[in-house]
């Protein structure tokens, strides 16, 4: 990648307005890996000039013209799937096999399932006999990325914005910005008109918050944390510019007495995938209270047997976490656990056995835990679960309920009835039960403080939309 300096601006690699080096960290090794340029207000500016002066021809582009770029696109993604993974696993530590399989793979799949989308996808619908209902884009959008799954979440912005006829400005993580360096290589490679693609590199406190409070910007596309999610709503409300915020979770598992045997330990490696770091990861496990003993004793288990590794191993072991930073908060959060009175069942502080450097954590799992406790209420983001038994499908339904968040729940029951029942009453933006995975386009977004909007698929296209009433078409 010779491009990790500059940064993709109206259809060029363009060299910062001034140098501003920021060191990429292997979270593996950590070694420093890269070197890239945090951007200052006038790359900020000259992204979203761009943006703004390409919007009006790209809004008018045929689908039929929008869709041949897409497919380019993807082909291209595809082709250079491996370069991908390698710079993934490199930046934020996923196992080179997960960082294929899933890092990877999750891009390519949505971006299939938006192709599919977008092909039947109706701009316009008749209302009435004499009134129309058109959908167009909203402008130029500014879209904030995190580093946890760094390419599924640039496609889940980047693609639906352009297919809808926005144009965009991306940021990626600063923590993870060899993906996004790779994936605007892509953009160009297939041949996207000139400022309806940009990417600048930046932190939160610089590119970040010029993006948000930009007037020229109509919308914000952000995935990261609540903290950063109030920031940028507070910033973004002087030009009233819309906000779609995917935030964090505090996901519960319900474990209830009839679902099937390896339900527990499933969940705890569900838990553990991408070393914890994932919004919709299930971190609270309720466990019907007669089987909770053996549950407690199967998550011990998988706690155990679990292999942390570094991600350049071959195998399906999981990675360090994204950085110092992480480590440290999620260091402190398994202290916390303790000192508050929760049994370590297993793991606990430190790194694993034979590993003295990287940001490993030791997959950890609590039990005595209470709703008073830091680590029942925070999202770690880490290999840390918390265990709870439950009497009545009543209690459990306001424990899991009993949080700011609400973006995946789990339920794992062979009995229909209950199953959708309880799916009903969880106030969260997704219901996953007995591990059926979601279909491709499905919309994936949450209730309360876990944000606003819904990605993927045509629910992913109409975000990035407005909708215009028209009397009189017919007349
Ligand atoms: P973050 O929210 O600080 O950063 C995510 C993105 O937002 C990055 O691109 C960052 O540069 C940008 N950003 C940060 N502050 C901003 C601001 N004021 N204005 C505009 N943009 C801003 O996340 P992080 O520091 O990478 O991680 C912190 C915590 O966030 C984690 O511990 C985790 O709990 C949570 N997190 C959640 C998700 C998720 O998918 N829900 C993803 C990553 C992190």
């Amino acid at each position: 990648m010779s491009n990790l300096k500059k940064f993709y601006i109206n259809g060029q690699w363009v060299t910062p307005s001034r140098a501003n080096d920021f060191q990429v960290v292997n979270p593996s090794t950590e070694e420093i890996c890269a070197t890239i340029s945090l951007g200052s207000e006038a790359d900020t500016n000259a992204a979203v000039a761009a943006a703004r002066a390409a919007f009006d021809d790209w809004a008018s582009v045929s689908k039929s013209d929008k869709l041949a770029l897409l497919r380019r696109l993807l082909d291209i993604y595809k082709a250079r799937s491996e370069e991908m993974a390698q710079a993934m696993s490199m930046e934020m530590g996923a196992p080179l096999k997960l960082a294929r399989a899933q890092q990877v793979g999750a891009g390519s799949w949505h971006m299939e399932g938006f192709i599919k989308a977008f092909e039947t996808f109706e701009f316009d619908t008749p209302f009435t006999d004499t009134e129309m209902t058109l959908r167009e884009p909203i402008g130029v959008c500014a879209l904030i990325t995190p580093w946890n799954w760094p390419m599924n979440q640039i496609v889940l912005k980047v693609i639906p914005a352009i297919a809808a006829g926005c144009t965009v400005v991306l940021k990626p993580s600063e923590i993870a910005p060899l993906s996004g360096v790779l994936f605007s290589e892509f953009m160009d490679e297939a041949g996207f008109p000139a400022g309806v693609y940009n990417m600048v590199n930046g932190d939160g406190i610089g590119v970040g918050s010029q993006l948000s409070a930009h007037p020229d910007v109509d919308m914000v596309s952000f995935t990261g944390s609540s903290r950063a999610g109030k920031l940028i709503s507070k910033s973004a409300a002087d030009t009233l510019k819309r906000v779609s915020l995917e935030l964090g979770g505090k996901g519960a598992n319900i474990i209830f007495a009839d679902a099937r045997d390896t339900a527990p330990s499933d969940g705890a490696a569900r838990c553990f995938r991408n070393t914890g770091q994932s919004c919709n990861a299930p971190t609270r496990m309720f466990v019907e209270a007669s089987r909770f003993d053996e549950a407690v004793e199967q998550v011990k288990a998988t706690a155990e047997a679990t292999k942390v590794a570094p991600a350049s191993e071959d195998g399906s072991h999981i990675g360090p976490l994204v950085s110092e930073m992480q480590f440290n908060k999620v260091q402190d959060l398994i202290q916390k656990g303790i000192d508050e009175g929760a049994t370590l069942l297993a793991g606990g502080v430190g790194r694993p056995d034979g590993l003295n450097r990287g940001f490993f954590a030791r997959p950890t799992v609590f039990t005595d835990v209470t709703p008073d406790m830091t680590i029942y209420n925070e999202e770690i983001f880490g290999p840390v679960m918390c265990m709870m038994p439950f009497n009545s499908e009543e209690e459990v339904i306001a424990a899991t309920n009993d949080t700011p968040y609400g973006l995946t729940n789990y339920i794992q029951t062979s009995d229909t009835e209950k199953r959708r029942r309880v799916a009903r009453r969880l106030r969260s933006g997704m219901v996953e039960t007995n591990s059926s995975g979601f279909a491709q386009g499905s919309p994936f977004g949450g209730y309360k403080q876990s944000g606003n909007g819904r990605e993927g698929g045509a629910f992913g296209i109409e975000e990035f939309l407005e909708v215009k009433a028209v009397s009189g078409w017919n007349d």
